[in-house]
Formats: structure tokens, sequence, C-alpha cells
């Protein structure tokens, strides 16, 4: 007997993510897209947005209007950070998981999430990274940090992104800050003479953020010990890359307890 299909909604359905989201749902015979939310082109048909391995709908602006006619199991939400808790109330008050792909998301508003999950007996997620290579750099880089603590991390991005660093750029600071097991080597204070020039301070790993067009998301984590230097570096040359880890993510996250924040935590 065939697994039943996981039901969908696709919130920022009209963005760039949310039409790459259309499209790798829309064509799995494992999930069936049943809405698709913006608040902008409303009333557009998401094929002509997608393509045609998009699922034909017609854009609508209300996500509890929607939750409340198609019934999903699992939104799945690339938006905008601000909008992240009341969506969040507005699927787990309905028994809906939600797969939270925007970025920019703060601790605080991560703990009151957390706790509407825990509440309401919903499980949630929130994925600042879907790409299972960034996830694995973030693994090796974690790995590294133990024997060679002196690191720094420099991401590029495209000229649209709003937050920097960015929140990969942040995880894999935390990660190395944790899992350094000696300090880093202190360095004479520096003579600067272009504000920002040693980049921004996370964990004491310094992060530079690089916003050019013609870029997606790049990353690279650069390690120096005596006489060597070890550089991880990983690229995400197209979106199809974030949808493996979307679709594990949808089909896993009702199996989980709470607000799960990380691909990692169900890869590893
Ligand atoms: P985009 O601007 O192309 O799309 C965002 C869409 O969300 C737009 O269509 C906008 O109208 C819609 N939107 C905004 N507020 C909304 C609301 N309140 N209700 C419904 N729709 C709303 O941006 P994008 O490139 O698709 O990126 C979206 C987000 O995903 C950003 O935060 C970005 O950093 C993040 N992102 C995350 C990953 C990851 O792996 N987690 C990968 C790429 C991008």
């Amino acid at each position: 007997m065939s697994e039943q299909r996981i039901r969908v909604a696709v919130v920022g359905a009209a963005g760039r993510m949310g039409r790459e989201v259309l499209r790798a749902l829309g064509c799995d015979p494992g999930f069936e897209v049943v809405a698709a939310i913006d608040r902008t082109e409303v009333g557009s048909q998401t094929q002509d947005l997608a393509g045609p391995l998009a699922p034909n709908l017609s854009v609508e602006d209300s996500l509890e209007a929607a939750l409340d006619r198609t019934k999903p199991s699992v939104i799945v939400e690339f938006s905008h950070h601000s909008v992240a808790l009341p969506h969040a109330k507005a699927c787990v008050e309905r028994g809906v998981s939600f797969v939270f792909g925007m970025t920019g998301l703060s601790e605080a508003g991560l703990v009151e999430i957390g706790e509407l999950c825990v509440q309401h007996g919903t499980p949630g997620m929130y994925v600042p990274n879907f790409a299972i290579g960034a996830v694995l750099m973030m693994h090796f880089a974690e790995l590294a940090a133990k024997w060679l603590p002196d690191a720094e991390v420099i991401e590029f991005h495209h000229d649209r992104k709003e937050d920097a660093p960015s929140g990969t750029a942040m995880l894999t600071a935390d990660k190395i800050s944790r899992a350094r097991t000696t300090d880093p080597t202190p360095l004479p204070k520096p003579l600067i003479k272009a504000d920002g020039a040693r980049g921004g301070s996370v964990g004491a790993v310094p992060v530079h953020s690089v916003r050019l067009p013609g870029l997606l998301a790049h990353q690279e984590v650069i390690f120096g010990g005596p006489g060597e230097t070890l550089t991880i570096r990983h690229d995400s040359l197209d979106r199809a890359s974030f949808m493996q880890g979307v679709k594990v993510c949808a089909k896993t996250v009702r199996s989980l307890h709470g607000l799960t924040v990380g691909l990692d935590k169900i890869l590893f």
C-alpha cells in the first residue's frame, strides 16, 4: 500500500524560495501541496509563477483561512522573520506543524515559539540553512575547532539579503566557539583603518559578510595553526540545493517534540 501523501501549505509562495518549494514538492509523489499563501501576487495561479512542475493553485493572503479550509498537516514557510510568531501561533492552535526557513529569528522569538509548540503539543522546526552540504560544513568546522581554535568565517550572499551576518555564519561561529578546547591566540591590537575591517565578533570568531549581485549563498571557514591553514567551503549554486533538506524536515517534523532548531538535529 502506498504511503499517505503529506498535505503541505506553502507560505511566501510567490517569493524566490516559495516558488522553488512549489516546484520541488509539486512534483514529488510524497507531498500534496494544498495551499499557496503570500501577501503579494494574491489571486495569481502558482503555475504562472513557478512553472508546470508546481501545483495549480490560486495564491491567497490569509494563512488562517487557508489552514481552516485545506487542513494541511505541515506548512513550509519562506517569508519574513517578523511574522514567525503569529504564523507559528496560527499553526499550533490548529495542530498544524510548521517548517520555517525565513532567517533572522531572534533567540527570544525562538524561545516564545518553542513554548507555543510545547503548550499546544504541536511540533515545529526552524532551519536557518536547508542545504545538506552547509550542515556538513558546520559539522566539520566543529570537529576542526577542537584542535584549531583560531578561525574566521567569511560568508557571501546576494545583494538582496536583509540580515548580516547570515544565520548560518552566526551558527557556525557559535559552534566553533563552543567546540574550542583552548582559547584563540590573542592578537596585537590592530590599527583599524576602515570601520569593520576585522568583521563582527561572534563567540570570539571574526565573521565577515560580503554582499554582491551574482552571488547566492556561500561560506568559507578558515582555520589557522602553526604552519598550516584549513579552509572549509560550501557553495549553494542554485535554490534547488535547499530542497532535499526541506523535504526531510516536512516529512520528519511531526515526529519531533517542541521546537527543533537546525537540520543537523535530524541528520546526525
Ligand atoms: P523573497 O523576497 O523572494 O520572498 C519572500 C516572500 O514572502 C515574498 O513573496 C513576500 O511577499 C512574502 N511575504 C513576506 N511577508 C509575508 C507575510 N506576512 N505573509 C505571507 N507572505 C509574506 O525572499 P526569498 O529569497 O524567497 O527568501 C525568503 C526568506 O528565506 C529570507 O528570510 C531568506 O533569508 C530565507 N532563506 C532561507 C534559506 C534556508 O535554507 N533556510 C535559504 C534561502 C533563503
